[in-house]
């Protein structure tokens, strides 16, 4: 008997027949990307049977831009790609970078969902990152464009405003930040195991974090 799952078959579904795509979104500088942001978005994509996970690199991360000097959009997306490259199901997306000007998740929800209306898209989201969704651009709207998914992140204070629903997903806890990497990489400490291969040769190759450039 032929397998209907089998493309040789001539069984696959037409498009329209498809079932919806279900699209995870994980935000951020990702300056740099790290094992706590890859631990979490493989995690999320097994736990809700998502198809893909998108690490949308922020362009101008409004929450911060006033602390400290950020690394250039291309740099930060360069390591998110190299970062991702051995991952099927998780992908870097230039979506906010190509939009220019400040990056809003409610923006970038609404675009993904006007290039697949029938998906399903989830905004993933590290507690800490949660505890802050009342101030976020039109916040009112983010839950209608999206189910709100929020893992736990060790160090994380305060809670998800009540009136944002979420979805928990258990993912192992990892105390790691862009923070603490940045520091390890200014004073010469170790990374190894902390950033993947590919992301600490960039950061070599462009002495991103070390050097006056
Ligand atoms: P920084 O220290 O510069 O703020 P970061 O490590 O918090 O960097 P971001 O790019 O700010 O990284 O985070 C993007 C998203 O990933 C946020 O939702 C954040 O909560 C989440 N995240 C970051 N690190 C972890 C971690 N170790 N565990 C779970 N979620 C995380
Ligand atoms: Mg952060």
């Amino acid at each position: 008997m032929s397998d209907p799952t089998d493309p040789q078959s001539g069984n696959v579904d037409p498009p329209d027949r498809r079932r919806t795509r279900r699209i995870g979104v994980l935000g951020g500088t990702f300056d740099p990307p790290h094992i706590g942001h890859l631990v979490t978005a493989v995690n999320v994509r097994y736990g809700l049977g998502l198809d893909v996970v998108l690490m949308v690199v922020a362009n101008v991360p409004w929450q911060k831009v006033d602390d400290r000097q950020i690394s250039p959009a291309t740099d930060r997306l360069a390591m998110v790609r190299a970062a991702v490259v051995d991952d099927e199901g998780i992908e870097a997306s230039d979506i906010e970078i190509r939009r220019g000007g400040p990056s809003y998740s409610v923006d970038t929800l609404e675009a993904l969902h006007a290039e697949d209306p029938d998906a399903e898209l989830f905004l993933i989201l590290g507690a800490d990152a949660a505890v802050g969704l009342d101030t976020w651009e039109r916040a009112e709207d983010l839950a209608s464009l999206a189910t709100i998914v929020v893992v736990d992140r060790p160090g994380s204070v305060g809670e998800t405003p009540r009136r944002f629903p979420v979805v928990r997903v258990e993912v192992p806890r990892l105390e790691v930040s862009s923070t603490d990497l940045r520091l390890r990489i200014r004073d010469g400490r170790p990374t190894r195991y902390l950033l993947p291969p590919g992301v600490s040769e960039l950061i070599a190759a462009r002495k991103l974090y070390c050097c006056e450039r």
